[in-house]
């Protein structure tokens, strides 16, 4: 492998570099840098976060822009603010040794005069995010006609979070001439068009197979009933104290609930979503990467532009629909030559994605059993002795309170202290833990799924005050339980929608979940009411003029808009017959 003078960096770019640490270039570097030096030809890289990318192109566009010409001659285009501050930060690392060099981040939320004075002031890089970059040209207060390198950072997740039309208006104010690199996780249709639109022939770089993921992430698969999702979640942050990871809902509700019962259940955790403002953002963040956090709830898109290099764990509480997503989450641990473990909590009816997730990365996912309550006690019972038998003592500062503490226990045995202090330590664990289920599901339970035998299940009917007249449909329902509420994997039996409200039929250990996610919620503008249907109110009988549904059981699939787990029950109620579902 080729050091970094070898591939033709000045020795003051050097000199910072070793500095922060760097020995050797990452294969992304090796290939992308010295293409960058050596032509004017437009680049397309593949490459993922962790990857040390920034610094692939990083490093050439400050060996190649001069310090002396006192006009901006680079853009760098990314979608977050947090992104952005990264990659200025790192470059302002990378040229440190480098004199009259002026580098300003743009991006929104943050003083636009702090930001157009630094512009105005010797600036020869921008980093920004594309709205307000784009705003800033619109002022008159960023020009780019003498830009020769323009940087799209992270392309894919700047055309999905919807910058394509900023993206467009940035690229044709820029130079024709202008070298343009593209840095891309993912290559969709879209990336590809504006290839074809924006880059002259570009040459495509990418390392190792595409979609493959990072090479030192193990895969973790537990599989359990969903109603124990989150128990099994406690679990395995139980059975590994020393866990410091992202775990990965699907919205923004998911991430909410499941933080704030990680909060009440005491654990050491926080939520990261939309919902923040700025400062809470900045505030969630920066605890985390200081490792004041261990357990940070995050929806994917809240979670880009979180720079953590020493992750030991990332959770996907649930499966994202798409492979690449899964690649995005995982590549977040085993970052930077350490190792890590992507683990997914899934239940029965998602195994078939772990398979094709297997299949299209080419990575064994290894299927662990959900450590039982004994199972995590002695772990960490074992944890504590041997931290017990390495703590460092510090014989000056204890000596002073040793004769009391030695006339306190005087009368107890070597054998009783210990017993005293491990339960110390150790009764609240004991007890939560006593008696606690086995929560792995057993293969004879999956195989009695498959064959499509059905659970016993009693379901509640539930009044809300949406209806027809509110544009409801089976549809809708499912999609707004499915936004809602944090454990999905519930069944839904007979929706009737009225004209101004309706009633929907849920698997009963859900009804008390349901009434609290959709308490005080507002939907499109209504505040909902939500509450246990009055036993023989609007039976479907007496539905009219409304319509009678019989959902196919299971859950919606916002995406495709079909069912996507065909299962349900049809036993365990009252009136079977006049109640009838179609399975
Ligand atoms: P990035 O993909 O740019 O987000 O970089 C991921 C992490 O790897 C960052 O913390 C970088 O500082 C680090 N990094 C980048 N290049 C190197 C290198 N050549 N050697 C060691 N660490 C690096």
């Amino acid at each position: 492998m080729e050091n970094f003078s070898d591939i033709g960096l000045r020795p003051e770019i050097i000199q910072a570099i070793t500095e922060i640490g760097y020995e050797k270039p990452t294969p992304i570097q090796e290939k992308v840098i010295p293409a960058i030096l050596s032509t004017d030809r437009d680049i397309i890289a593949l490459a993922q976060t962790g990857t040390g990318k920034t610094a692939a192109f990083g490093l050439p566009l400050i060996e190649k822009i001069d310090p002396s010409r006192k006009v901006i001659q680079g853009l760098i285009l990314c979608p977050t603010r947090e992104l952005g501050i990264q990659i200025y930060n790192d470059l302002e690392n990378y040229s440190k040794y480098i004199g009259g060099l002026g580098i300003t981040a743009v991006y929104g939320g943050a003083s636009m005069r702090d930001q157009i004075r630094s512009l105005r002031h010797n600036c020869q890089i921008v980093v920004g995010t594309p709205g307000r970059v784009l705003d800033l040209i619109e002022r008159g207060e960023l020009d780019l006609r003498s830009i020769s390198f323009l940087v799209l950072d992270e392309a894919d997740e700047m055309l999905n979070m919807g910058f394509q039309k900023d993206l467009d208006a940035i690229l044709s104010t820029s130079p024709e001439d202008r070298q343009t690199l593209l840095f891309s996780a993912t290559m969709p249709q879209a990336i590809a068009r504006m290839a074809r639109n924006y880059m002259r022939q570009p040459e495509e770089i990418s390392v190792g197979t595409r979609n493959t993921g990072a090479a030192n992430v193990v895969h973790e698969f537990y599989m359990v009933h969903a109603k124990d999702r989150y128990e099994a979640l406690k679990r395995i942050a139980d059975i590994h104290p020393d866990i410091y990871g992202i775990i990965f809902c699907r919205t923004r509700t998911d991430t909410t609930e499941i933080s704030r019962k990680l909060i009440h259940d005491g654990y050491n955790a926080a939520v990261l979503n939309g919902d923040l403002s700025q400062s809470q953002r900045d505030h969630v963040m920066e605890q985390f990467r200081s490792g004041q956090l261990q357990l940070l709830v995050a929806t994917d898109v809240a979670a880009r532009g979180l720079d953590v290099n020493d992750l030991t764990h990332v959770i996907n509480y649930q499966l994202p629909d798409e492979l690449e997503v899964y690649i995005h989450r995982s590549g977040r641990t085993g970052r930077a030559g350490k190792s890590g473990t992507s683990i997914s909590i899934i239940h029965t009816r998602e195994s078939r994605q772990i398979r094709l997730l297997e299949n299209m990365s080419g990575k064994k996912f290894i299927r662990k059993r959900v450590p039982t309550g004994e199972e995590i006690c002695e772990r960490r019972l074992y944890q504590l002795v041997k931290k017990v038998e390495s703590v460092e003592v510090n014989e000056e500062q204890i000596a002073s309170f040793l004769p009391a503490i030695n006339q306190q226990l005087e009368s107890m045995s070597k054998e009783e202290l210990i017993k005293r202090f491990f339960s110390f330590e150790f009764n609240q664990f004991l007890n939560y833990y006593k008696n606690s289920p086995d929560l792995n599901i057993q293969d004879n339970e999956r195989s009695s799924d498959r064959s499509g035998k059905k659970d016993k299940i009693s379901y509640t009917r539930m009044f809300i005050n949406l209806g027809e007249k509110h544009q409801l449909q089976p549809a809708r329902l499912m999609g707004i339980l499915n936004d809602y509420v944090a454990d999905r994997r519930f069944r839904i039996g007979k929706i009737d929608i009225l004209r101004k409200f309706s009633f929907f039929e849920v698997d009963s250990h859900m009804a008390p979940e349901i009434l609290r996610a959709l308490k005080d919620q507002e939907i499109d503008g209504r505040k909902i009411e939500v509450d246990i249907a009055k036993p023989d109110q609007y039976q479907s009988k007496d539905t009219q003029p409304g319509k009678s549904h019989k959902s196919e059981g299971g859950n919606f699939n916002r995406k495709t808009g079909n069912n996507r787990f065909s299962e349900g029950g049809g036993e365990g109620r009252k009136n079977k017959k006049k109640n009838k579902r179609v399975h």
